[in-house]
């Protein structure tokens, strides 16, 4: 776990799982595949895989050994629903989320149809926890809005949306349903351009639906100049969290030993760990 992110919407990142493969435009530029691979080759290095998928089962209890309450980003480097992640490697996953339940939770996927599948199966015992956010990405029409639909076919007590890097105007979006919504531009090398009127659009939608709205960045090649106002102000909404009680350390450590445990016992086999 990394303790501080960068990343406007979170205070800190935990990635059992590294690595992904692309899967629609919003990953042309992945910012994940392009740190990993720098890395790719160096011995010891905990992206000396690059950005090969893996499992990290030995990250999987630290939510529980940090009790300082924090706004969580999952798998920040990966997808958690990806295919090759087997189904009860992703249950232990949204175990330690449900023990750890002092923190909140983001958990953003572009593989909704798992998501869905899953939430309405095996993880409904983490689906209704309302300090865990399950969200989707959206960047356009063709690949964004079935995953909207996926998502609020979940059984999810808290759903969002990450609309970055809009790639273009996402038109009408029925927002039913979804307690949060990001929207931000690319960044960096090669950044392609966001419009001034998708933004509005979409700040406007969500004001008009009473939907959390949060404004991330304009991107562009050079992100810090041209900042996150939106008419001369910033967006940070967020969906309300809940409060819950930090267990007593001993619980902590020993629940974190137990998953890590169990983890040993799911089949790996067909996972390049
Ligand atoms: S799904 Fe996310 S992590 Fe995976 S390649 Fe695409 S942008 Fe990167």
């Amino acid at each position: 776990m990394s303790a501080n992110s960068s990343i406007e919407w979170t205070d800190a990142t935990w990635n059992p799982v590294r690595g992904c493969t692309k899967i629609s435009p919003g990953c042309k530029h992945c910012y994940a595949e392009t740190f990993a691979e720098r890395f790719r080759g160096v011995k010891g290095h905990p992206y000396e895989r690059g950005f090969d998928l893996r499992l990290v089962p030995e990250k999987l209890g630290e939510p529980l050994r940090w009790r300082t309450p924090k706004t969580i980003f999952v798998n920040s480097m990966s997808d958690l629903f990806h295919e090759e992640v087997p189904d009860d490697y992703i249950a232990a996953v949204a175990r330690v989320m449900v023990a750890a339940k002092w923190h909140t939770y983001q958990v953003l996927t572009k593989r909704s149809g798992r998501l869905r599948e899953l939430l309405n199966s095996t993880l409904g015992f983490a689906a209704k926890q309302p300090h865990i956010w399950w969200g989707v990405s959206v960047e356009d029409r063709k690949y964004g809005l079935p995953r909207v639909e996926d998502l609020q076919n979940a059984d999810a007590a808290v759903r969002f949306l990450s609309v970055e890097p809009l790639l273009e105007d996402v038109g009408r979006l029925n927002l039913d349903g979804l307690g949060w919504v990001i929207v931000g531009g690319e960044s960096g090398p090669g950044a392609r351009p966001m419009m001034r009127e998708w933004v509005v659009s979409m700040r406007d939608q969500c004001r008009r639906a009473k939907v959390p709205f949060f404004f991330k960045q304009w991107g562009g090649v050079r992100k810090s100049s041209a900042g996150r106002k939106l008419d001369g102000r910033t967006y940070d909404e967020f969906p309300q969290r809940v409060s819950n009680p930090v267990l007593a350390a001993d619980a902590c450590l020993s629940l974190a030993a137990n998953v890590e445990a169990a983890v040993k016992k799911i089949d790996l086999v067909e996972c390049p760990v």
